[in-house]
């Protein structure tokens, strides 16, 4: 008996240990250089949520494509009136409802991961796995042609678009065993002809030499980003300093315009407090403008600490109110919707968030006189929306008004007051710090629509 337990404690403590080692190894695995996202601090300046939108594109249009070969070179016989590089011969229908499959799959793959996956590099690899199937499958689709070969390159040369050297050697190692396997298993798959024994070693040097290309290409555009942006940071730290230092003088100034407005209101002076009236309407202005240039800057640089607590959506509107009230212009402000809502953030940077968003509609609304807050609570979330009725946002303009200093061509009216475009990249970079996602709808001529969603806190959950 003794003996049994002393084996089943030495069991369990070599099982504890296996495990130990292996979710080291795993965790080892995981953080490995080789297999971490090497791009991720560049995503944002190699566009990766363009790249990923025309990928998926480019996923469906092959889908589609392949659908059309399978029913042209099955239900349709093309090769028979007319043998070409896209149908060599009739593919069974069976042979037809594989390739479908398959294709479904290298098509809905890609769609249903995107968003669990945390590594965008192993996302990276999903695709090119998924484009290099298609690759086969039209190869085979048509019957084995030569010509279906060339997308191949058309593969590798696509996915440099995401400047990672690894997913081209990636590509390059499937597609020779692949290419490998195919040709000693089912060589009239791969050619409408027949056996083609040496097509692999032929191949090789060929989609070597474009994998190093692909590399090359990869590693500099890596190097040009990483030099632009490590300029770009030396522009924001000088800009972060600049507006530091101009903001305390500034801040001094306004004291003293202070001191000298209570003595001339004293003094019953009115010329001189209407003097000192537009000295400090300007000084507002250039205190605004460093305020958000220190903003902006410091969030570029990652240095706004945040403070989370449970803040309600209409006292947050009033607030944001209030502050808009002195340049309002007339327009009034109507909030409407499920007011009582409470979320998780931090209060000062969503009361500035919405103060730039109603300061906005005031400012490219000179000729309305309303402006409507619209609360809409979900069980998980609110979408609070800011709607003007003023001179609207051309749709060539809609996707880059968050960009940093970007200013519409509406800037170029007269009836509208010039900005220096930091407004809506700094509610960009609050909403972010969230959870969140901001949006703009626009009719031009007719108002604009500027929207920003908030995930709730789930009952019980701490607000941090
Ligand atoms: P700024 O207003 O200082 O130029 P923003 O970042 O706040 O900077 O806005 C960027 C651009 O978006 C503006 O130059 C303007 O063309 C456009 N814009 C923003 N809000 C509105 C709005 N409510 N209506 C029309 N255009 C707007």
């Amino acid at each position: 008996m003794r003996l049994i337990n002393e084996l089943r404690q030495n069991l369990a403590s070599a099982l504890a240990e296996w495990k130990s080692g292996w979710n080291k190894l795993t965790v080892h695995i995981a953080h490995h250089p080789l297999l971490t996202d090497i791009n991720a601090q560049y995503a944002e300046s190699m566009h990766y949520v363009q790249a990923d939108r025309l990928t998926f594109n480019v996923i469906w249009l092959h889908g589609l494509a392949l659908i059309g070969l399978v029913l042209a070179n099955t239900y349709f016989q093309a090769p028979i009136v007319l043998p070409s590089p896209i149908g060599w011969r009739v593919i069974l229908p069976e042979e037809g409802m594989v390739v479908i499959i398959l294709g479904l799959a290298a098509t809905l793959l890609p769609l249903m991961v995107y968003r669990r996956i945390k590594n965008h590099f192993l996302w990276r690899l999903i695709v090119a796995a998924c484009l290099i199937t298609f690759s086969y499958l039209f190869v085979f689709a048509s019957g084995g042609a030569i010509e279906m070969h060339f997308h191949i390159f058309i593969v590798l040369a696509y996915v440099s678009l995401y400047a990672d050297w690894r997913v081209g050697w990636f590509a390059f190692g499937i597609l020779f065993v692949l290419h490998s396997l195919l040709s000693i298993l089912a060589p009239s798959w791969l050619y409408f002809y027949g056996r083609n024994d040496l097509s692999p070693l032929v191949h090789l040097p060929f989609l070597f030499l474009m994998t190093i290309f692909t590399t090359v290409l990869c590693q500099n555009y890596r190097g040009s980003v990483s030099a632009l942006d490590a300029a770009k940071h030396r522009n924001d730290e000088f800009l972060a300093i600049a507006s530091h230092e101009l903001k305390t003088p500034l801040t001094t100034i306004k004291g003293y315009t202070d001191v000298l407005r209570r003595k001339y209101k004293r003094q019953s002076d009115a010329t001189s407090l209407a003097y000192i009236d537009k000295v400090e309407d300007q000084l507002d202005r250039i205190i605004g403008l460093v305020r958000d240039l220190l903003d902006i800057t410091r969030a570029r640089l990652g240095q706004v600490e945040y403070r989370k607590e449970p803040v309600s959506v209409e006292s947050l509107a009033e607030e944001a109110i209030n502050a808009v009230d002195a340049f309002s212009h007339g327009h009034s402000i109507e909030v409407r919707g499920d007011k009582r809502v409470l979320v998780c953030g931090d209060r000062a940077r969503l009361v500035q968030l919405l103060v730039n968003l109603l300061s906005n509609a005031i400012k490219y609304s000179p000729k309305a006189d309303r402006v409507v807050i619209d609360i809409k609570a979900a069980r998980d979330k609110v979408v609070v929306e800011v709607q003007d009725f003023g001179i609207g946002i051309p749709l060539t303009d809609q996707d880059k008004i968050f960009e940093p200093y970007f200013r519409g061509r509406t800037q170029q009216r007269e009836d509208v007051p010039g900005g220096l475009g930091m407004g809506l990249y700094i509610c960009r970079e609050i909403v972010k710090r969230h959870n969140g996602r901001i949006w703009v709808e626009s009719t031009l001529g007719r108002g604009t629509v500027f929207s920003f969603l908030l995930p709730l806190p789930r009952p019980g959950e701490e607000c941090q």
